[in-house]
């Protein structure tokens, strides 16, 4: 089981790329991981919310080897695929075992494709996580149906099939695709329906001094719909009172949970960060699902900087843009946050992603 994580961090200290090979030699040659590189990313101007997403990405173990499969498909025109695809293979065929790679080709095309990241500004890990993974399915699935045409054309057959159902899933959604059910139970009939819905990562709410599995519970709450929020029953054929509950009904192979530490202050007029601590266990039990003991790994905003916490083979490693290090397990809790709201940064965890056991 992989744990990954990707977290904040306040104001690192400037140790620019000292230690690459100090990093080789603390953990030997005899326990180095064959086949395994720890590269550090240069930082290209604020784009450690990037730079940390990738190396949670990398360390995703399905995740990598899908990606390192498409870059041995015959070659396709430059996309943002194409691109994380040269990186990864890149890294992953370093003859060197650690070291830092600039991941140019790649922030040169993020910047391209969406304005949003078209600056040299700080930007947010779970949205770049988001938007990186949407865009990989929708190519994944433009270039499948691009290959049905150009297979069925010939014959003059018409591609009736799939003109109007949603598209197949890919890889994309094989490895991080989970469903939410939306339950709501009318309380005049006790008529209960329920809707569907796909995610790709599960955003839930923090509270001061909780763990991770308490925001989860919160996350499926029971919610009263009332006065103006009544419920439209369809049996009832009128506005009634409901309950309402949204539930997980399958998990994704790999769980990436964001933390919302952003909250929006009426009286600020603008976000703050909450550093509210949120323990997280390596082992997480979910929603009764007996037997999905599963394992994190995150992501984590801070005012300016991320960066990523990984488990690799037996090692904790801590990428920081172009340094990478190596750390003790019991170093994670320092990424819980603080128990105390005084207005100070904390390095904490933002994004976690959990690796379902089979
Ligand atoms: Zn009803």
């Amino acid at each position: 089981m992989e744990i990954l994580m990707t977290v904040s961090k306040f104001a690192s200290i400037c140790t620019m790329g000292a230690n690459a090979s100090a990093l080789e030699k603390e953990i030997g040659p005899e326990q180095f991981p064959v086949n395994e590189h720890y590269f550090g990313l240069v930082n290209f101007g604020n784009t450690c919310y990037c730079n940390s997403v990738l190396q949670a990405l990398y360390f995703c173990r399905p995740f990598r080897e899908k990606v390192l499969a498409y870059k041995s498909q015959p070659r396709k025109k430059e996309s943002l695929l194409t691109c994380l695809a040269d990186l990864f293979h890149s890294i992953a065929t370093q003859k060197k075992k650690v070291g830092v790679i600039p991941p140019k080709k790649f922030i040169t095309r993020l910047r391209k494709e969406n304005e949003l990241f078209d600056n040299y500004m700080q930007q947010d890990a779970h949205e770049f996580l988001n938007y990186l993974l949407n865009t990989i399915a929708d190519i994944l699935q433009e270039e499948r149906k691009q290959e049905k045409q150009n297979g069925r054309l010939p014959n003059g057959n018409i591609d009736n099939e799939n003109n109007n159902s949603t598209p197949d899933p890919t890889w994309v959604h094989e490895i991080f695709q989970g469903t939410l059910t939306n339950e709501t139970r009318c309380l005049t009939c006790e008529t209960i329906s329920s809707k569907d819905e796909d995610f790709l990562d599960l955003s839930v709410d923090v509270e001061q001094n909780t763990s991770i599995t308490h925001c989860l519970r919160g996350f499926s709450n029971t919610e009263t719909l009332c006065s103006e929020y009544k419920y439209y029953c369809e049996e009832c054929r009128s506005k009634q009172e409901a309950h309402k509950r949204m539930k997980v009904k399958k998990l994704p192979m790999i769980l990436a949970l964001h933390l919302k530490r952003f909250k929006y202050m009426d009286q600020l007029h603008r976000y703050t960060k909450l550093s509210y601590r949120v323990v997280f266990p390596l082992e997480l039990r979910l929603f009764n699902t007996s037997g999905d003991a599963t394992n994190p790994d995150r992501i984590g905003p801070n005012r300016g900087h991320y960066i990523a916490i990984v488990k690799s083979h037996d090692f904790w490693l801590l990428f920081d843009d172009d340094i990478v290090e190596k750390i003790d397990a019991q170093a994670i809790e320092e990424f819980y946050g603080l128990t105390s709201d005084i207005s100070k940064n904390s390095e904490s965890g933002y994004i976690l992603f959990y690796q379902s056991r089979d």
